[in-house]
């Protein structure tokens, strides 16, 4: 492969493209190494897991608490008594050796002096004495909270990084998506993330020039205000489709909070009334009236059914297949709803979430076999994404969610996923697939001339290593736009660098 520019410029016989580029170019010898598309996340939490990701103790790869007590030890050494320090998910407690979560007790011991908060996934986080106390005394009595409602309750009250330092951390975690080959990503926005406060510090990476990745984003509007913080995105931002770094995709990936459905498969699926449905509609009306695209969580099959009416009727009025409308998760989708959604030219987007789940989040055991039925979606030609949904419900890694796709094995719970995609299958999912929902696959996702070079060169080959080590691969180095955003010196070697 030859690059020119920011560009593709020729593939082919390495000994032909050496005689004609000769010694006009600088040649990067990958002994052999396989060259893939840049991987591209089509749902991540990626700008707000950058805001405090540098002052954030990570356990994403612990093997053990003792391993993870350590991390929180070396920070508490590192900050002055009674700063918070906070573990923020990512990680599950079957990785660790002890196979369980810490205990408040524990994490005193380890911190007696600063408030600890240990989040696993969305479902529990562990406090010690002092965070408690900081708490107050309406906060959690046993030190445990348990659930959406109340982890994002207490966590909006835990103080934020400045800008300074969450545009280190953003810098940060762009920097370790590009280690496993990621080279653009599609923001999914987010509790917690409020437009435009929280996208101000990917906004001064764009503009200085600093990002190192592509970053496609959707607006997240504030809960309860959905409708006058949409109004003013819609009045306020450009539509800037040309723009390949740096690109507003539209409202989501919650346009509006009343229809939100949880995460999880064993309950009963929520029923909107005719008012919520009502208000969805008006607002999905407003922004595709702008011309804008919207996004949206539903990990219920029956969620999408009761929101795609509206569309629906909507696709009367405009045609709606060049807006790629989409729905993200829907682990528990059904053919019928993948009919629905290809008469309007509307997408999924799909992650390794379900992997994460205990066996409780299923109605049964057959269920987690099957969710998402990434094999049925496949075939169905609808387009689909792959990604990750990171930084908290899952970890970030890319080639964690392609060894799922192919192999189905779980970490929550010991059901082998039986949807499985071929390596090649899963791989175009993670590329041109996650493209789509950028608007960019005829640039993005796919090497050839005159592309965007931007890919990634792995310690070992995808297509042939044992399978079970799928989820052990990285990338030794990483382009965009022609240029190298990461390399690692001990396993390669580019010439004036
Ligand atoms: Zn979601």
């Amino acid at each position: 492969m030859a690059v020119e520019g920011s560009r593709v410029a020729a593939l082919g016989d390495a000994e032909a493209l050496r005689r004609q580029y000769g010694d006009r170019a600088r040649l990067v010898d990958l002994r052999g190494r396989l060259v893939i598309p840049g991987l591209i996340d089509s749902h991540i939490h990626a700008l707000r897991a950058g805001l405090t990701w540098t002052t954030d103790v990570h356990w994403e790869n612990v093997a053990s608490l003792q391993d993870g007590f350590a991390l929180i030890r070396d920070a508490c050494r590192a900050r002055p008594p009674g700063t918070w320090v906070r573990v923020t998910g990512g990680w599950h407690f079957r990785q660790l050796r002890e196979a369980r979560l810490p205990t408040v007790d524990e994490l005193t011991h380890v911190a007696p002096h600063h408030p600890v908060w240990v989040q696993h996934l969305y479902d529990a986080v562990v406090l010690n004495r002092a965070a408690m106390e900081r708490l107050g005394p309406n906060g959690p009595s046993e030190g445990i909270l348990r659930g959406f409602p109340d982890i994002w309750g207490y966590g909006s009250k835990l103080p934020r990084p400045a800008l300074e330092e969450q545009i280190r951390g953003t810098q940060a975690f762009l920097h370790e998506l590009n280690r496993y080959g990621l080279t653009a990503l599609i923001d999914a926005g987010g509790f917690g993330q409020e437009w435009p406060r929280d996208y101000a510090a990917i906004e001064f990476l764009y503009r200085s020039r600093q990002l190192s990745a592509r970053v496609f984003w959707w607006m997240y509007p504030p809960r309860g205000q959905e409708r006058e913080s949409i109004e003013t995105f819609l009045g306020q931002v450009q539509r800037d489709p040309d723009n390949l770094w740096y690109r507003p995709l539209g409202i989501g990936e919650q346009p509006y909070h009343p229809v939100f459905d949880g995460d999880g498969l064993a309950s009963p699926p929520p029923v909107f009334s005719a008012d919520t449905l009502a208000g969805w509609h008006a607002l999905v009306q407003q922004i595709l009236a702008a011309g804008w695209r919207l996004t949206v969580h539903a990990c219920r099959n029956q969620t999408a059914k009761q929101l795609l009416a509206s569309w629906e009727a909507l696709a009367k009025e405009w045609p709606l297949e060049d807006r790629r409308l989409s729905f993200n998760h829907l682990e528990d989708v059904d053919g019928e709803t993948v009919t629905r959604l290809q008469a309007i030219g509307a997408g999924i987007a799909i992650q390794h979430r379900a992997a994460y789940w205990n066996l409780d989040a299923f109605r049964n055991p057959q269920q987690a076999q099957h969710a998402p039925p990434l094999r049925m979606l496949w075939e169905s030609r609808i387009p689909l994404g792959a990604g990750t949904d990171a930084a908290i419900a899952t970890h970030y890694n890319p080639f964690h969610v392609l060894s799922w796709m192919v192999t189905g094995r779980a970490v929550g719970h010991p059901v082998r996923h039986e949807e499985h995609l071929t390596r090649e299958e899963a791989l175009t999912l993670y590329t041109s697939g996650s493209a789509w929902f950028s608007q960019s696959e005829h640039l993005l996702g796919r090497l050839a001339v005159g592309r965007p070079a931007d890919f990634a060169i792995l310690n070992q080959n995808y297509f042939t290593v044992p399978e079970d080590t799928i989820r052990d691969l990285y990338a030794v180095a990483t382009w965009v736009d022609g240029r190298p955003v990461f390399w690692d010196a001990s396993h390669i070697t580019i010439p004036g660098l």
